[in-house]
């Protein structure tokens, strides 16, 4: 069988990256866990395997490490806990699974997909999510799984800022954001998307973010695929990922565009910031931020597995044109 369009595999690990919090090891931690992502999903694409199977593995691959705000070294809650919410959307047929506030499943993006392949439903929360999890046979671990010091630490610092000023309307306790997603185009020209979130530091009385909301953090038609990451309750506002894609499948706008006045419009005008990844059923690449800087990554014809993480770093969609497609400018 011909392919009709290219393999493109996508990522992100999370805007609102601030330089001077960054160092060397970390970085380079960093970058080393994106290629890995990028390859190990690729990997799936190459053998045919489908859009939903490389963003399911590489999303894997983040949340396994714990660098990223997702599965382990996902952000503490109020409470002290680690509360992880994911989705998948299959562009194809517009099949989608979703959980939302579990506390031990190893990666909540595997659980997405089950409730997506396996189940009824669209989405599941909390102990049911779990239960369904433990049915499905997928890994449930001990909560203290979760923890690094780096997310304890921040933790404290947001709780003592809670002390000082108003808690829940506070921007500084919102930034600790790093959540990861993935959107793909397989061999049958066919997208999804992914994302997986720990939410944000600090979160309280069962805080439900944009990341599993199918249409806000998450998103895949035929023609569109887009993973969020940002503050969540303006990508909500905004059903961020939806208004991507309507803006590429009903008015025929290029993705990049449609998914700069997204992001870099819509979103900051509400006084939200954060980034996203988009692509189309051609292979043309958006990354749009606001921020400091995104985690991304993306891997195409070349088979190099690109990495940036500050604005001033090329990417497909800030300097064209990009190495795996040629009609995106
Ligand atoms: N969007 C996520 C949330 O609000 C956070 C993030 O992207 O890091 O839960």
């Amino acid at each position: 069988m011909t392919h009709a369009a290219p393999l493109v595999l996508v990522i992100h690990g999370g805007a609102g990256v601030i330089k001077r919090d960054m160092n060397a090891a970390k970085e380079k931690a960093v970058r080393a866990a994106m290629a890995k992502a990028l390859h190990d999903g690729y990997a799936q694409l190459k053998a045919g395997k489908s859009a939903v199977d490389a963003v399911t593995v590489a999303i894997a691959v983040l949340e396994d490490d714990p660098n990223f705000n997702a599965g382990k070294g996902s952000v503490f809650t109020h409470d002290g806990r680690n509360e992880m919410d994911a989705a998948v959307m299959d562009g194809e047929g517009l099949r989608a699974g979703a959980v939302a506030g579990v506390h031990r499943v190893k990666n909540p993006i595997l659980l997405a997909r089950a409730v997506m392949d396996h189940s009824s439903h669209v989405m599941l929360v909390g102990d049911g999510a779990e239960a369904f999890a433990k049915e499905q046979g997928i890994s449930l671990v001990d909560p203290s799984y979760f923890r690094t010091e780096e997310r304890w630490q921040q933790w404290q610092k947001a709780l003592k800022e809670d002390n000082d000023k108003k808690p829940h309307a506070d921007p500084e306790t919102a930034k600790h954001f790093g959540t990861v997603g993935a959107v793909a185009l397989d061999g049958e020209g066919h997208l999804a998307a992914g994302t997986s979130t720990g939410g944000m530091t600090d979160k309280r009385w069962g805080r439900v973010g944009d990341s599993p909301i199918i249409g806000a953090g998450t998103y895949a038609n035929a023609q569109c695929a887009v993973s969020g990451t940002g503050w969540g309750e303006f990508y909500l506002r905004t059903v961020a990922a939806h208004e991507i894609c309507m803006k590429v499948s009903m008015l025929g706008e290029p993705i990049e565009r449609a998914a700069a006045e997204v992001i870099n419009q819509e979103i900051p005008s509400l006084g939200g910031d954060g980034g996203a990844i988009a692509l189309d059923a051609s292979g043309n690449i958006a990354m749009p931020f606001n921020t400091d800087g995104m985690y991304r990554g993306w891997i195409g014809a070349d088979g190099v597995a690109h990495v940036a993480i500050y604005d001033d770093e090329p990417d497909p969609s800030n300097h064209p044109p990009a190495p795996e497609s040629s009609d995106d400018h």
